[in-house]
């Protein structure tokens, strides 16, 4: 028997979390012609950038264990009903959707709707959202989501930039805008070289600006129309944003309405707990005029090959990807599975349940008023839909007895607000009367039965809202169970089979990384509540801290970054406040290798530098000539080069270390995108190699799930010299050398709610554990890319022939012979029941396979059998035995329309949809054909549709 020690290891999650078994390892190994793992890694990654000592972080912990050690982190989180508003609000999110989506890896395990035929289920949930944006603000065109409303506000200051004809650098933002979205302006204004203006709203006509943003309600809870403002504004020229509540627009005049170009907002109180700040779903909408501008993805409405209605992305050519530089925004990960669930909160509780829950919000805040004012105390809002404030010289002793009462309620320069939410109970504005009136009672009914139903927000709404059938039908609980269960049943995710997604490591998302999520210590506590209420989020935050300085060999942390593209932005922002203090701010040249991924040029244009894109060699390095020659003619104004590690290509470049060096001889600064960071968790870092900052994708190598393209977290790693210059935030300080620096994020820890998983995450596999799977994912990348090789041209390999995590197959030589394409390709797998490999990045025509240590030998050789059966297919078109235009990779996806009816095709129906036994076995079909990008963007429409039969 073996002894107690062996048999607790042999429970590790390690091997729950690592896809191959010792003895699938030794094959694997036999295969590459590699004693074992260890020599397969010192023939990938080059010696001298090899960490010499191991990652200093704990030993893995059992996954009871760990969930144990997080629940006590969690029940030092102290739960407060909190009052504070500022756009994050208590909100029930209905159990349906709870358990449905937000906890089922159905819906989070899927992969951004890049292919969209195996993606109709939330592209069909995220088009139900945008029509949901579109009939609250009154605007026509929505996009399908944004980070958190600062950015948004941001966002829509860089849009105003764009459609606007005034000559003005200045734009204008209300004083009463949030304190958080101020912060974030300030950071991005100063970027784009914009002078901000701040003052009362009344007064933005007075000033010559290019664009001006107001909110209602503001931060003191007042509502405004701004109707004839805004036509003031307009008659100028000036482009105008409104910051706007979900809830009150239910009610209230529309932004539309009221003629704003742009309206946008947070969609958290739709059903998404707050979390200390995030994740939740900013939303953007705007007039259809403005449509290539708008920032962000939008879902559009097209046709299938059959004719059949069918949804993708549209308009992608507006996006970072193929714009770079000249793209409308750097973002790239957003909120999708926040927007889905607020849009399934509309869903379920239809226009009529939305109506009940804004008039029962707007009444709590009524009968508050009307108690307050018979006891004497005179309340500031003139309108108002959730929030008061009442001036007051003793706002300290008032928040201090409405905390002994259980709330936490906002603090102002004399003055105090609460802001009223769905949850708010009878007894709870009996217990908050009592902290603001000492002794006094509130009978919650006779207060109601006195005070006038009329609304106090002003104009409302003249628009009817959630006219679309879909918001109409849903509302007992098993046709919403029926209904999301349909929509999940159309996607491919993580739940059937491996995604093998070139730089974007879609690795196992494990259950107990996910439990603590949805645990209301997480979920309910408010991002300025209290810091002594927030101990359990310290702990946590601290000790994660911790563990990626070690993976990174970084002097601080930085968790405010919401997604990598933002984490981009957040470390360009501390490059130049560097700069800029030592009186460098002059140095404004980017370099940038021609593989870079989109958001890169596109964050530098965001802090207004210049990008100067380097060459790559014929083996997929930095060309260090071109890269000299670079540096040689701008070292004076050189900021920075920003560069991937492992390349985009997928080889460790063995002249990393010369390459940061040249940098720094030339007064610049390295900046590494983390995209790739799986490939050096505990065998090398971006401090090692030389970079002075990155961001970590934790949506990637640190197992928060895609979510169907975000939520995602993307904290930045920075040298000390660095430190000084990251965002804070003014509301919530965060303590360290930065303390004054301006935000990037609405929330000081950004996506604060989903860090759990990557403490869970690195605390199970400990540091050994984190070293094992960099070698896996080294592992089963070079076992596709060698099985594969016999079959497609394996691009780009290290001096030793090995690929990284990731292989690129080239597909061009193909194109050439018979016209089939990567896009073919990635179709045909989806008959195969596969997700196709990234396309065309970095490389146009051919595809990148990132198969992450998750994978089992069964699955590898699953993918790599389809990919050799679909090669087969292809010498099939190429010997002239299929024809080219007609055959099985030209029609694909199949579906079971296709299959159903007459049969005229080449090849055999079994051909088409069970080309081998294993898919048979368990099918996964594809709800629509393949479906026509052109039209739907020559026909943009993005609004709700009848989708099917079913609904018909
Ligand atoms: C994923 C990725 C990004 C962008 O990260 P997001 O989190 O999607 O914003 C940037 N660079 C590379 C190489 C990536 O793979």
């Amino acid at each position: 028997m073996s002894t107690l020690t062996q048999l607790e290891g042999h429970d590790a999650f390690i091997h729950r979390h690592l896809g191959v078994s010792a003895a699938e390892e030794a094959a694997m190994c036999a295969t590459l012609k590699v004693a074992s793992r260890a020599e397969l890694v010192a023939q990938t990654v080059p010696a001298q950038i090899r960490l010499n000592a191991p990652l200093a972080i704990g030993a893995p912990m059992r996954e009871e264990d760990a969930l144990a050690k997080i629940r006590g982190y969690a029940s030092q989180n102290i739960i407060k009903k909190s009052l504070i508003g500022l756009g994050y609000y208590g909100t029930h999110l209905p159990t349906v959707i709870l358990r449905n989506v937000l906890e089922n890896p159905g819906w989070y395990t899927a992969y951004t709707p890049y292919q969209a035929e195996i993606a109709q289920g939330r592209l069909e949930a995220l088009l139900n959202y945008q029509q949901m944006i579109i009939d609250l603000t009154g605007l026509e065109l929505a996009n399908a989501s944004l980070l958190d409303e600062a950015t948004a506000a941001a966002e829509a200051m860089a849009m105003a930039r764009r459609i606007s004809k005034a000559a003005s650098n200045a734009f204008y933002v209300d004083e009463g805008v949030f304190p958080q979205t101020l912060d974030v302006l300030k950071t991005r204004a100063e970027g784009f070289g914009f002078t901000l203006i701040t003052g009362p709203a009344m007064d933005a006509a007075k000033h010559d600006v290019f664009g001006a943003l107001f909110q209602t309600p503001n931060a003191s809870g007042e509502l405004t129309d701004f109707t004839a403002l805004i036509g003031e504004l307009k008659a100028k020229g000036v482009v105008t944003a409104v910051a706007c509540d979900l809830l009150a627009l239910v009610l209230a005049k529309a932004p539309g309405e009221m003629g704003a170009d742009i309206a946008f907002g947070s969609a958290q109180r739709f059903g998404v707990p707050m979390g200390f700040g995030g994740p939740h779903a900013a939303f953007f909408a705007t007039r259809d005029e403005h449509k290539r501008s708008v920032p962000g993805r939008i879902i559009g409405v097209s046709v299938d090959a059959r004719g059949k209605t069918a949804l993708r992305m549209a308009l992608q050519t507006r996006e970072q990807h193929i714009r770079r530089e000249k793209a409308n925004s750097n973002i790239c990960t957003s909120q999708v599975l926040l927007a889905n669930i607020a849009g399934f909160y509309a869903t379920y509780h239809g226009p009529e349940g939305l109506k009940r829950i804004a008039s029962r919000v707007h009444r709590s805040a009524q009968i508050f008023k009307a108690a307050l004012v018979q006891h004497g105390v005179s309340v500031q809002n003139a309108q108002f839909f959730d929030t008061l404030t009442i001036a007051s010289s003793d706002a300290g002793s008032i928040a201090a007895r409405a905390l002994a009462a259980g709330f936490n309620v906002r603090v102002a320069a004399n003055a105090i607000s609460v802001s009223f939410d769905e949850t708010t109970t009878r007894s709870d504005l009996a217990a908050l009367l009592a902290a603001f009136v000492p002794g006094a009672t509130l009978d919650v009914d006779a207060v109601d039965a006195q005070v006038a139903t009329a609304c106090e927000f002003g104009p409302a709404r003249s628009s009817a809202i959630l006219t679309h059938p879909v918001f109409n039908r849903y509302h007992t609980e098993h046709e919403m169970l029926r209904y999301l269960k349909r929509l999940e049943n159309k996607d491919l995710a993580l739940t059937h089979s491996m995604i093998p997604l070139g730089s974007c490591t879609m690795k196992l998302n494990a259950t107990s990384e996910m439990i603590p999520v949805t645990w209301p210590e997480f979920g309910n506590i408010h991002p300025f509540a209290p810091a002594d209420q927030t101990r359990g989020y310290e702990l946590l935050l601290n000790e994660l801290t911790e563990m990626l300085k070690a993976v990174t060999g970084f002097a601080a942390i930085c968790m405010q970054p919401n997604s990598g593209a933002q984490g981009e932005y957040a470390g360009l922002v501390a490059i130049q406040r560097y700069h800029a203090s030592r009186g460098e701010g002059h140095r404004k040249i980017c370099l940038i290798p021609k593989s870079a991924h989109g958001t890169n040029p596109a964050t530098a244009q965001m802090l207004g530098l210049s990008v100067i894109v380097v060459n790559c060699d014929d083996n997929g390095n930095v060309d260090v000539e071109d890269l000299k020659a670079k540096i040689a003619q701008h070292a004076a104004n050189l900021s920075c080069l920003m560069i991937t590690y492992p390349s985009t290509h997928g080889v460790f470049e063995e002249a990393i270390k010369d390459i940061c060096a040249l940098v720094h001889a030339a007064g610049g600064q390295v900046y590494m995108d983390g995209a790739n960071l799986n490939a050096q968790v505990g065998l090398t870092s971006p401090a090692t190699i030389g970079a002075d900052v990155s961001h970590m994708n934790l949506h990637k190598t640190f197992c928060i799930p895609h979510g169907g393209g975000g939520p995602g977290m993307g904290p930045i790693g920075l040298a000390a010299h660095l430190a000084p210059f990251a965002p804070n935030h003014s509301v919530n300080v965060v303590s360290g050398p930065n303390v004054g620096q301006s935000a990037v994020s609405a929330a000081p820890y950004g996506s604060a709610s989903i860090l759990p998983i990557s403490w869970m995450y690195i605390a199970m596999m400990g540091g050994s554990g984190l070293t094992a799977a960099t070698e896996v994912a080294l592992l089963n990348a070079n076992y596709v890319a060698t099985r594969l090789s016999g079959h497609y041209p394996v691009l780009y390999t290290g001096s030793q022939g090995r690929v990284a995590h990731e292989c690129i197959i080239d597909i061009r030589p193909i194109k050439a012979a018979c016209g089939i394409t990567e896009v073919d390709i990635a179709k045909r797998l989806m008959d195969y029941g596969f997700h196709a490999p990234t396309m065309s990045f970095p490389v146009a025509g051919t595809i990148m396979i990132e198969p992450t240590e998750s994978e089992s030998k069964s699955e590898l050789d699953r993918l790599i059998d389809a990919l050799i059966a679909i090669r087969g297919e292809i010498a099939q078109v190429e010997s002239g035995a299929l024809p080219a235009d007609n055959n099985p990779l030209k029609n694909a996806p199949h579906t079971q329309a296709d299959v159903i009816g007459e049969w005229d095709r080449p090849y055999s129906r079994e051909a088409a949809v069970f080309p081998l036994a294993w898919v048979a076995a368990a099918k996964y079909w594809p709800s629509v054909n393949r479906i026509d990008d052109v039209y739907g963007d020559r026909n943009l429409f993005c609004a709700c549709v009848p989708m099917d039969e079913y609904q018909a």
